[in-house]
């Protein structure tokens, strides 16, 4: 009797657990590569059978597998992208979600079977100029162009995916897709990558490094502990415990992969921008965090999710004030500030979002324009957020603003590049959700998906210390789009897995505001409850606050 009673409240406990946190039986589980590669032959077969007709399969549609995963009950998410008649179709991505088997749901952006006639009337060069003619003159190398279908608008037309590549005024490389309609030439949308040469290892001859701990004296966060190599007399930032990702000066630069930043002893840099390691340091501390984050909170194992460590260039070009993520040569960019009134772009959260541009090329992979690109925008300050809160330094105290160790006069700690509680204190985000706000660009129409993340991980709260001084003016009522002041945060434990889950098992290429509401409701739904439950009614409720219905 007394056994059964404990067995009982065992069970209790563990039940009561099991809904304080995540349900267990939704969470994704790290399944060997012929678990995954089992998955994505089940979805080919369905695609070929009972789920053609939910995924608007046309006959010369085929499918490639991107990613896929497995949950603890089973049900797995396979992730493809399409081709038809061996042309891509852009944004004809989905996710196809199945049990036992059985199809269960797709998540998907394309409405329509319909494909367009594959016979272009504009010609290949045609097609160039016209996209030429907004790039301009300074165009490096050669551009190329493809045919697609392009399905992002209503229905799919064929295009011509034109790309031109050069270097804009303020240093950025700049790799702009242009996709020009066949039929007409007129420029359906564009958005940029950024790309350059694919990096070769440095090495310097060291053909046995050993694993080392050492110091970085950085910028920003003191002093911090820095896993690195040495080889021979010479200690290299190269971090084999995170995938062998290395830190490299680019030498004020803008071109190659820079040089692998060395030393002759285990301690990188003075706290001062008197020397090149220091912001190295910073860097490498940065890039760690970003990915012990991933690690430790989501089970992801690198920026690919294949234990690769990725590649940070630092001291980027004269007076550079920005920092990028480039998929092509899967590395990081830091510049060093204006030369005046901004430090060197190396903070967590900088480092942080960066990193998480490339997590979100390798799950939904958001086109970085209209809405997709304002949410893709987003999802890169969420983590980033998430990682200076995960990181906790005294010396940088995490915050919803994002950059703010970028100004050198910061008093207050009231400048920042941008605002996740109220984006309209930048002057430019809107607060709010409109129809129009795609045509913003990214980094603006990013702010009300940061508003929503901010309200359902805290609530209709003034964030502390900007009840007075700055922003005294700041009132929960002025924190939310309608009214409803009402909403408790979810804390970030939770919102942070729900936004992952979104991004990783139901976002597509082309979702909207409409689509992020939808998928951050079934990630919650699978998590912590379906309707009716807090979680779910606050991830609701977070959304309407910012006018997303
Ligand atoms: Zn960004």
């Amino acid at each position: 009797m007394q056994f059964q009673s404990r067995l009982l409240t065992a069970a209790i406990v563990s039940a009561l657990a099991a809904s304080a946190t995540v349900h267990a039986a939704a969470a994704a589980v790290q399944a060997t590569p012929q678990r995954l590669a089992a998955a994505a032959v089940r979805a080919q077969s369905l695609l070929n059978g009972p789920a053609a007709a939910s995924v608007h399969r046309a006959g010369a549609d085929a499918f490639v597998a991107r990613d896929t995963i497995v949950d603890a009950n089973g049900t797995e998410h396979v992730r493809l992208e399409r081709t038809y008649h061996g042309l891509p179709v852009i944004g004809g991505d989905f996710v196809l979600h199945t049990r036992n088997g059985q199809a269960q749901a797709v998540s998907q952006t394309l409405k329509t079977i319909a494909r367009p006639s594959l016979v272009p009337t504009l010609s290949r060069d045609a097609a160039i100029v016209e996209a030429g003619n907004q790039f301009g003159p300074d165009f490096a190398g050669l551009p190329t162009a493809r045919l697609v279908v392009y399905a992002r608008g209503a229905a799919p037309v064929l295009a011509y995916e034109v790309s031109f590549s050069g270097t804009r005024k303020d240093q950025t490389p700049t790799d702009m897709h242009y996709f020009v309609d066949a039929s007409n030439g007129r420029i359906l949308e564009h958005y940029d990558t950024i790309e350059t040469a694919l990096p070769g290892p440095d090495q310097r001859g060291c053909t046995a490094p050993t694993p080392a701990v050492g110091t970085g004296k950085t910028l920003l966060l003191g002093d911090e502990t820095i896993n690195i190599v040495k080889c021979g007399l010479q200690y290299q930032m190269v971090d084999t415990t995170r995938g062998g990702g290395k830190t490299t000066n680019m030498g004020m630069t803008t071109l190659g992969m820079g040089t692998l930043v060395t030393g002759t002893s285990d301690i990188f840099g003075t706290n001062l921008n008197n020397t090149p390691s220091t912001v190295a340091a910073d860097a490498n501390v940065g890039v760690a965090a970003t990915w012990d984050y991933y690690k430790n909170v989501h089970g992801r194992n690198g920026i690919a999710n294949d234990g690769r460590g990725a590649l940070s260039r630092v001291h980027f070009g004269v007076f550079y004030a920005n920092a990028f993520w480039n998929d092509a040569c899967f590395c990081m960019t830091f510049g060093d500030g204006d030369g005046g009134t901004l430090n060197p772009l190396v903070a967590l959260d900088i480092a942080g979002h960066e990193m998480s541009h490339g997590v979100m090329a390798r799950t939904a992979n958001l086109t970085y324009s209209g809405e997709s690109g304002g949410l893709n925008e987003a999802n890169s300050d969420i983590f980033g957020t998430m990682v200076e809160f995960y990181v906790n330094s005294s010396k940088n105290p995490p915050n919803y603003m994002i950059g703010e160790k970028v100004y050198k006069d910061n008093p207050d700690g009231t400048k920042a590049l941008r605002y996740m509680f109220k984006p309209s204190l930048d002057k430019k985000s809107p607060d709010c959700y409109s129809a129009d706000i795609g045509n913003l660009d990214v980094h603006f129409s990013s702010g009300v998906a940061n508003h929503f993340y901010y309200l359902l991980a805290e609530g209709a709260v003034v964030p502390d210390g900007f009840g007075a001084g700055t922003w005294a003016n700041l009132t929960p009522a002025s924190l939310v789009c309608n009214g409803n002041t009402a909403i408790t945060g979810i804390g970030r434990d939770k919102a942070e897995r729900i936004w992952y889950r979104a991004i990783t098992t139901y976002m597509t290429s082309s979702t909207n505001y409409a689509g992020a509401r939808a998928a951050t409701l079934s990630a919650a739904a699978d998590l912590y409850g379906g309707i009716g439950s807090p979680t779910y009614n606050t991830v609701a409720a977070a959304w309407s606050a910012v006018n997303v219905n």
